[in-house]
């Protein structure tokens, strides 16, 4: 498995669905998801032109910091894709340049109050939990109002958009509905016209499905096995 190659042919898919879909390439960034994978195909990705990496736990995400500051490349970046828990929110405010995973109030003033602390501003996305399924994490649409009012008051959180997982089917039409879910959120979130807060951002979109989120107007596509190959069952969806 050649991760070069694997990196090519997902950025072909992506050129191809904003073709399909007439829209520009450039509108759609790339967050390569480097969960539970070791350093070197990280570094072989970061050489090919990336330098944020999509994580989900804190514990990996301070083990690879501090390896790449030791290997000498201060310059790679995390992104965390996935649920935090509050008391960890220290660990995102100190090493992490964007989170995905807003889900609640309570974690973003946590998460406002560490930043400041720390005296850098984070990158935001809130993520909405678009197939009401128990286990996805996320907030449910229809709260998400209620914290975007409190996300005002959060002035060392920078926030960009949402974030979203869709269901898992082999099915086109169950997985649009959850991305057409996100963007009407975000037409809500823009009528409802917060001072501050920018939503352009739609995070959605993942190896199985993102010609489809592109299709829907992502922004972003989280892509991990079919850059990195498939991983052992921890960390897997
Ligand atoms: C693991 C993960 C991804 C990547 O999924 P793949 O199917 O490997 O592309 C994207 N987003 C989130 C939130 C994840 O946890």
């Amino acid at each position: 498995m050649d991760v070069a190659e694997n990196l090519r042919h997902v950025e072909e898919r992506i050129v191809r669905a904003c073709a399909d879909a007439g829209r520009d390439p450039g509108e759609v960034r790339l967050l390569p998801v480097s969960k539970t994978q070791p350093i070197d195909p990280i570094l072989r990705v970061s050489e090919l032109g990336y330098r944020r990496f999509g994580e989900n736990r804190m514990q990996d995400l301070q083990a690879k910091t501090t390896r790449l500051r030791e290997l000498g490349h201060p310059e790679i970046e995390f992104c965390v894709i996935g649920h935090l828990q509050t008391n960890k929110a220290r660990i995102v405010a100190e090493l992490v340049t964007e989170f995905q995973a807003l889900d609640s109030v309570h974690l973003a003033r946590e998460l406002d109050r560490r930043c400041e602390a720390t005296g850098r501003r984070l990158d935001v996305l809130v993520q909405v939990n678009s197939s009401g399924e128990a286990s996805k994490s996320g907030i449910v649409p229809d709260d998400v109002l209620a914290l975007a009012a409190e996300l005002r008051h959060c002035p060392w959180l920078r926030v960009r958009g949402l974030m979203t997982i869709a269901v898992n089917s082999p099915q086109p039409g169950p997985v649009l509905a959850c991305f057409d879910r996100v963007v009407e959120v975000q037409r809500r979130l823009r009528d409802a016209a917060f001072d501050g807060l920018n939503w352009d951002d739609l995070s959605m979109g993942m190896t199985n499905d993102l010609e489809l989120a592109i299709s829907r107007g992502a922004t972003c596509v989280r892509v991990g096995r079919a850059i990195f190959g498939e991983r052992a069952t921890r960390g897997a969806q």
